[in-house]
């Protein structure tokens, strides 16, 4: 059984006998701390303090940015000489649905972890969103893959693109009003 503690000054929680000296937080002294019970089951504890879902939500934001920039430099060069970024694009598009879809699988194990009820209104709207990023960004990797290169092609391929940020962007923010969250046992 661990024990914990807290800083009184910002609320970081550690466990006890790993913080040395000063908060590694805000940089209050030991003192400020006191003893802090979770209030939940050590299983649940355990899957929180994975944070998958936290960790496994950064590739799909960065690929999908990176694919972006990739793209608009591909575009802007002269076909025939832009061979291998198209093939970078081509891979990159291929990969991020998958990442989508172990961000989304990591988020349903964190909510059944952290909440009582792991698909509140919230949650729910999490789930739309990231089920239309998936699609979005499949339908990116087949427009990129099948080569649709027309003007019009091209400009859809951009648009779904800006469209799959902004989704990663706004499933950022709701996920973030979810981290006070924790439901105790
Ligand atoms: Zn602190």
């Amino acid at each position: 059984m661990r024990s914990y503690i807290k800083c009184s000054v910002c609320g970081y929680i550690g466990e006890d006998g790993k913080v040395k000296q000063v908060c590694p937080a805000c940089g209050a002294p030991l003192s400020s701390f006191e003893h802090y019970e979770y209030g939940i089951n050590e299983k649940r504890l355990s899957n929180l303090s994975l944070h998958l879902h936290p960790i496994l939500v950064h590739f799909p934001i960065s690929i999908a940015i990176l694919s972006f920039i990739f793209l608009v430099i591909a575009f802007l060069m002269k076909s025939g000489t832009n061979g291998e970024w198209i093939l970078i694009v081509k891979i990159i598009s291929i990969i991020l649905p998958f990442t989508i879809i172990a961000a989304m699988t990591a988020g349903l194990f964190d909510a059944k972890s952290r909440l009582k009820d792991a698909v509140g209104r919230i949650q729910k709207r999490k789930i739309q969103l990231g089920t239309l990023f998936l699609v979005v960004s499949c339908l990116s990797a087949i427009l990129i893959n099948y080569e649709v290169f027309t003007p019009l092609g091209k400009v859809a391929i951009l648009l779904l693109g800006f469209l799959g940020i902004l989704l990663s962007a706004l499933l950022g923010k709701k996920g973030a009003s979810l981290l006070a969250v924790l439901i105790k046992d």
